[in-house]
């Protein structure tokens, strides 16, 4: 990914620290990356063996599967919806032409929507994403990406919510995007506050926090920086909580305005800050590890998503007695994690009061606790994160 800088063009890069997850034998990208500072400006990201076709496959095939069902949004995240709604709106008039790129499932669009505004386009790679927008909220959608808008729709206003981490050669698509926006019209811009991690972090660590797809890393400084470095002035921004199905994750928010102007500066500091995390990681990360890799002690690992990636990967749990990898998804089905076979969730019924079942899941957790003791009537130790 990183050949040069997206900010200054340097070409000179230190490594903070390796990241390794284990991931499924059919996610079409590397499972290694390197979280690399700029030498020059001290903007962080993290390079990886796949390049952005392998990406791109990634997004149009796995994250938005047939099994990525809607759900009813809870309070928290209505909450988070309604304040998203009122940054938006200060920027936007009702007949104003607004572009959500990457929309995913994202609920803005619908919205404004509801807020009476009209000239609506939401643009995903995935196909299940565009037939969502088009069957749920009769909104116009379309298959595309922040590189690719395949029409001629001239928007005012661009929506880019967790999209900006996700992207390679970030300062080639804000050409690209400025290209599409007339002069003074504006970009609104979520992603995660690296910063705010050590805030957030469970007893996972703030390095549970890098997912594989996240590839730049930002704090308040090296957002208005990229955006100011590649033609954009930043109007506002502020610090706030994404709220996703649960999950919880320090963001910060701007917005921005293009214009004909490129600056600017150095900061390290949370290049200096990620470099720590990584010095003090510590593979067993809680106790509960320690002791099973100890006793050898017999172990479910149930909940085969990004939080396994992460513990498979990272941690001591590959070095214990693992009877089997066990998901409820049947999209996993005939998939491999570290050479051990995605089984049914049904096999827990199989587990013995001498056993131990590890939860990898944040989502549904309790829920899953609950089905495992009450509907299955498991006995033995129930570790979860
Ligand atoms: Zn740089």
């Amino acid at each position: 990914m990183f050949d040069y800088c997206p900010v200054c063009k340097s070409k000179s890069f230190k490594a903070l620290g390796k990241l390794n997850f284990a991931l499924p034998d059919t996610y079409p990208i590397a499972s290694k990356l390197t979280v690399l500072q700029c030498n020059k400006c001290g903007f962080v990201g993290s390079d990886s063996l796949a390049n952005k076709d392998d990406y791109n496959n990634y997004y149009r095939q796995i994250t938005y599967s047939s099994n990525y069902t809607a759900f009813d949004l809870d309070d928290d995240e209505i909450q988070y919806l309604d304040e998203t709604i009122a940054i938006i709106q200060k920027h936007i008039n009702t007949d104003d032409k607004i572009l959500d790129i990457g929309c995913g499932l994202s609920h803005i669009l619908s919205g404004l929507k509801n807020n009476k505004y009209k000239n609506l386009y939401a643009l995903d790679m995935s196909k299940e994403c565009v037939n969502y927008f088009k069957d749920t909220y009769q909104i116009d959608a379309i298959v595309g990406a922040v590189d690719n808008i395949p029409c001629n729709i001239k928007p005012d206003f661009i929506i880019l919510s967790h999209i900006v981490e996700h992207l390679f050669e970030l300062d080639k698509q804000l050409q690209y995007l400025k290209e599409q926006l007339l002069e003074g019209k504006k970009i609104f811009v979520e992603v995660p506050d690296t910063s705010r991690f050590e805030e957030f972090a469970t007893n996972l660590g703030e390095l549970s926090f890098f997912y594989y797809t996240h590839l730049l890393h930002f704090d308040e400084f090296h957002l208005q920086n990229v955006f100011e470095a590649n033609g954009f002035t930043m109007l506002e921004s502020g610090k706030r909580v994404r709220v996703e199905k649960c999950v919880k994750i320090p963001s910060i928010w701007a917005v921005f305005s293009n214009v004909d102007k490129y600056v600017f500066k150095c900061n390290f500091n949370l290049a200096n800050k990620i470099g720590v995390w990584f010095d003090d990681f510590d593979s067993y990360i809680f106790d509960d590890l320690d002791n099973l890799v100890k006793t050898q002690k017999p172990v479910y690992v149930w909940g085969m998503g990004m939080h396994a990636h992460f513990l498979l990967g990272m941690t001591k749990l590959k070095d214990c007695n693992i009877v089997a990898l066990l998901d409820k998804n049947p999209d996993f089905k005939g998939t491999h994690i570290c050479g051990m076979e995605i089984l049914s969730s049904d096999l827990l019924y199989n587990a013995t009061v001498d056993d131990c079942v590890f939860i990898c899941a944040q989502v549904n957790q309790s829920s899953m606790r609950f089905y495992l003791t009450e509907t299955v009537g498991f006995k033995g130790e129930i570790i979860t994160i």
